[in-house]
């Protein structure tokens, strides 16, 4: 049991808010307060960096810039950074869609899927003051939950926090014109939290919950791939079901082909693709507790084919 545990132990991530200082300025506070800064040498495998990491060290993560690592026993949370919002608690693999579109500084987002808004933030934090993210929940509790940590993080401004039904906006309407980015990341079984793995036996209940999730998540995305002016989108889950990745992602290309595709180039270096049986299944990214030191993840991005393109096609 307790061998078990072990084995799917990961470390503790904290994104830094760029809403708040920089990444010098983080480096060089938490030096101060007598951090030990790794900055990841290239002798010692990462797999090794993370197991050995320290209470008292920070490793940078080699994918995003922005993200530190933490041992799991570290004692961090009442650690001002940490309640002053300078830096975020946020799974590795919940950052990737936030940073796998990177909107620039000054355009216009949308988050479909948003309560309580780790990826919210995180796109504002790209945006920055000049741009902005509306960010939806259907939940009025966890729209309200979501504002509070927003303005917390400093992104009150950015962001503006919109209660209500994703499926029922019309994308035509004057108001989403300049939306060019989305984040997509809906309701899911869950399966991939590490603390949820055990819970899943395929049953025939669970095989029909998975199927009505998988509808929401392709009406979803299928919706907000209608943004007229939409260039790039993340769609994630935490779930590790086919049913709701892979399974969507070729529900939806099918109908939207003619303007969609995946990019193709996503983290080079990243070990865990889709599965293999889909054409396109290296084009997904994969995350799991022993390969990726995250929670169990599911993240593509559709990019809109130029018109050029399109017609040498
Ligand atoms: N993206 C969030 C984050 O990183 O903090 C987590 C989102 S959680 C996986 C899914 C959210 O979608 C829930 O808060 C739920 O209330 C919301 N939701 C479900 N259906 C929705 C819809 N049709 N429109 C807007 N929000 C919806």
């Amino acid at each position: 049991e307790e061998e078990k545990e072990k084995e799917i132990e990961i470390p503790r991530y904290a994104r830094i808010n760029g809403l708040k200082w920089t990444r010098d300025e983080a480096i060089e506070t938490l030096r101060e307060e007598k951090w030990q800064i790794i900055d990841g040498s290239d002798t010692i495998p990462f797999s090794q960096q993370i197991t050995q990491l320290r209470d008292d060290q920070v490793l940078f993560d080699p994918h995003i810039p922005e993200l530190l690592i933490f041992a799991n026993s570290a004692n961090l949370h009442a650690y001002w950074m940490i309640e002053q919002r300078y830096l975020i608690f946020q799974d590795k693999a919940s950052c990737l869609p936030a940073f796998l579109i990177s909107p620039p500084s000054g355009s216009h987002c949308v988050d479909t899927c948003a309560a309580p808004g780790n990826k919210t933030s995180h796109l504002a934090a790209y945006v920055g003051n000049e741009g902005c993210v509306w960010a939806f929940d259907r939940d009025p509790t966890r729209a309200n939950t979501m504002k509070r940590l927003v303005k917390q993080s400093g992104a009150g401004d950015i962001v503006s926090v919109e209660c209500g039904d994703f499926l029922r906006i019309d994308p035509s309407e004057e108001r989403w014109k300049t939306v060019e980015f989305a984040v997509v990341d809906p309701p899911c079984s869950g399966s991939g939290m590490v603390k949820r793995m055990d819970e899943w036996t395929g049953s025939s209940a669970q095989a029909d919950r998975l199927g009505k999730l998988a509808n929401l998540q392709a009406m979803l995305l299928k919706h907000a791939l209608k943004l007229p002016s939409l260039k790039r989108l993340a769609y994630s889950t935490c779930s590790i079901h086919e049913e709701e990745n892979e399974q969507v992602v070729r529900e939806v290309l099918k109908e939207c082909s003619t303007d969609w595709r995946l990019a193709e180039n996503l983290l080079p270096m990243w070990a865990l693709r889709g599965k293999e049986s889909y054409e396109f299944g290296k084009h997904c990214l994969r995350a799991d507790p022993k390969i990726t030191f995250t929670n169990g993840f599911f993240v593509v991005v559709f990019e809109r084919i130029e018109e050029k393109k399109k017609k040498k096609k």
